[in-house]
């Protein structure tokens, strides 16, 4: 291992839906670790590359929509890439006896299909160049429970869980470590409409011991753990970053 295990110096990495959120905040932490980092969205992510190099690091911005599930089919070819964070994700919200089927199939496009595609490419391209590498993908606390009026956000977030093992157990001997980290309520726009509802918002506050919402820097230093020289015996984890939710 080298001198700072924890050090992305010299590894290039991809983030999807770095233009914001959790993604912006990994995006930015890889970079600090020293990782040159490609961040990745349906929209630019110029500010995110903003703020990496007002910061000494290197990125550049990629438009990927995965609206098109396979849109990162040809990204990772002879580019050198050694990380990959998939966080781009969508949920919508409605109950479930009125769901509709768009809603249905737009999420698992985003939150799951695109995730295993993006990983297959990735792969492949590692195993071509036999360099080793980390995927990370953003699971959620409803890989373990079930939510409510978010029906294809929680199938989708335990196809992720699903996902994460099964390719660890085809990939971890072949070098690649795959892992997922499960945040916790973490104030972004995904949750905009839980935060703007008094009587939700107090509930899911009530239960977090650390007494607030996480902010998108509370996830971002596992992410780097994860895709450092440190975590490489960590394999097929799907590791919560809650505040203690799922401890209550
Ligand atoms: P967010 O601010 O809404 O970020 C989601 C990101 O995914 C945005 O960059 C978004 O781009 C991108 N995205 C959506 N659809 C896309 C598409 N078709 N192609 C490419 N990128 C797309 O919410 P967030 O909370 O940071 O979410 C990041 C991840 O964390 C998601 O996977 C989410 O499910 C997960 N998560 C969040 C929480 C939480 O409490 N916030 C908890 C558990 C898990 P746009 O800006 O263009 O929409």
């Amino acid at each position: 291992m080298s001198a700072d295990p924890f050090s992305l110096k010299g590894r290039r990495a991809l983030v999807t839906g770095a233009n914001t959120g959790i993604g912006q905040a990994i995006a930015v932490a890889l970079a600090g670790q020293g990782a040159s980092v490609t961040c990745a969205g349906r929209r630019s992510c110029d500010e995110t590359v903003g703020m990496i190099e007002a910061a000494g690091g290197r990125a550049e911005s990629l438009l990927l929509d995965f609206a098109d599930p396979m849109a990162a089919r040809d990204v990772f070819v002879g580019a050198g890439y050694t990380a990959l964070v998939n966080n781009a994700g969508i949920i919508r919200r409605q109950d479930s006896v009125d769901f509709s089927e768009a809603d249905w199939d737009e999420v698992m496009d985003v939150n799951m299909k695109a995730v295993f595609f993006t990983c297959q490419a990735f792969a492949r391209e590692v195993f071509a160049t036999g360099q080793g590498g980390s995927i990370v993908n953003i699971a959620s606390l409803l890989s373990f429970q079930g939510g409510i009026r978010v029906p294809s956000y929680t199938a989708s977030k335990h196809g992720v869980a699903g996902i994460t093992k099964i390719l660890c157990n085809e990939w971890a001997a072949k070098g690649i470590t795959v892992n997922a980290i499960a945040p916790g309520y973490i104030a972004t726009n995904n949750t905009e409409a839980l935060r703007n509802d008094p009587d939700r918002s107090a509930a899911i506050l009530e239960r977090i011991p650390a007494g607030r919402w996480g902010a998108p820097e509370d996830i971002a230093g596992m992410a780097a753990y994860l895709c450092s020289p440190a975590a490489r015996y960590v394999n097929g984890a799907v590791l919560n970053v809650d505040g203690g939710w799922m401890a209550r």
